[in-house]
């Protein structure tokens, strides 16, 4: 799926991969036979490790992670099941969610919350809700992370604990069941982050033995079924880009360089676009772990950074990079940062 266009020497970096036109579902995409299928069986030991035994999860690709309401089927990224659609993903949206096997397990145990949420509604409980709120709260898709609040507990990326109730719950159930994870020393310091940890455990001592009220395992947009294409997804799905502040030209030529400086030619260096689209993704990625701002939003905000320096003929010398990355990393973190509080880029 190589881009066909002939650049001759000119950098294209954002280049994409054509995208399937075909329904998805006729993809052939499955769990069984990918490497999937072995983070699969190797989360239900750690399922049965964590003394969950009664309550039995289906996995089944789809467009993205999550738990349809009151069953308790695993929807996972059908871009996970095949490394080149992992690729696309990421040029599409700036993040691939399931990065390795020790990511996959990651998100698998955040939507085990859910599940053992649903299977054994513990929304209904009072103490449950007393501590995590209640599930009528508006889900919004658009939250506005606090970081570092000491009230919710740290597990995904993008202080995801604080965007409803169920999540919330969901990653206080991932880090109870991370193995290996003294979750009673790593929060000694968040007494209200613990205290949440510390009803997980009773709730899960209690409830662990039972036959689970919720069994339903329906399946909603599983991949076998879906008749719109790739492209059409990534056209539909991604939100739209945030309006980009004003006044980026001087922030670009004072983090990278000019390509001729007093006459002389730069040193030996790379077009300043290159230099960003290298990092793009691990920039957007790291972006949201820590402020919570989108990572498309940063993928597209690093997309017109690097047309901007490309129209400047912005370079990067040799020996340069570190320093030219860092100042880029912090600058995109204090507009993400800007954009979690306000809502925009531009105050
Ligand atoms: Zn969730």
């Amino acid at each position: 799926m190589a881009a066909s266009s002939d650049n001759g020497d000119q950098v294209h970096p954002f280049e994409e991969a054509r995208p399937g036109q075909v329904p998805m579902r006729q993809l052939g995409l499955r769990i069984e036979g990918t490497p999937l299928a072995a983070v699969l069986a190797e989360f239900e030991k750690e399922l049965a490790a964590a003394g969950i035994v009664k309550v039995r999860p289906r996995f089944y690709l789809s467009t993205e992670w999550g738990v349809p309401f009151e069953t308790v089927a695993v929807a996972i990224p059908f871009y996970l099941a095949r490394v080149d659609l992992a690729e696309l993903h990421a040029e599409r949206a700036g993040m691939v969610e399931g990065e390795s096997a020790q990511e996959i397990l990651r998100y698998l145990r955040h939507e085990m919350g859910h599940v053992v949420n649903y299977a054994y509604e513990l929304y209904d409980r009072e103490d449950w809700v007393e501590s995590f709120g209640a599930m009528s709260q508006p889900y919004i898709e658009e939250y506005r992370p606090e970081p570092w609040s000491p009230r919710f507990v740290r597990h995904l990326p993008g202080w995801y604990a604080q965007k409803h109730p169920d999540e919330d719950w969901a990653e206080t159930f991932a880090v109870w069941m991370t193995p290996g994870l003294d979750w009673r020393a790593e929060y000694q310091a968040w007494p209200l982050a613990l205290a949440k940890l510390e009803l997980c455990d009773r709730i899960m001592a209690e409830v662990a033995g039972l036959d689970p009220e919720v069994t339903d395992d329906e399946l909603d947009e599983d991949i076998g079924e879906i008749e719109y294409s790739i492209e059409d997804f990534y056209r539909t799905s991604l939100p739209a880009p945030p309006e980009l502040p004003p006044g980026l030209d001087g922030a670009l030529r004072a983090i990278f360089a000019e390509p001729v400086r007093d006459g002389e030619p730069a040193a030996e260096s790379r077009p300043a676009a290159a230099v960003i689209a290298a990092r793009a993704r691990a920039l957007s990625r790291s972006v949201f772990t820590w402020t919570g701002h989108f990572p498309e939003h940063t993928h597209a905000l690093l997309r017109h950074i690097a047309d901007r320096a490309t129209s400047l003929g912005l370079v990067c010398p040799a020996g340069d990079e570190t320093r030219a990355l860092l100042e880029l990393a912090v600058f995109v973190a204090s507009l993400a940062m800007t954009h979690v509080h306000r809502g925009n880029y531009a105050p």
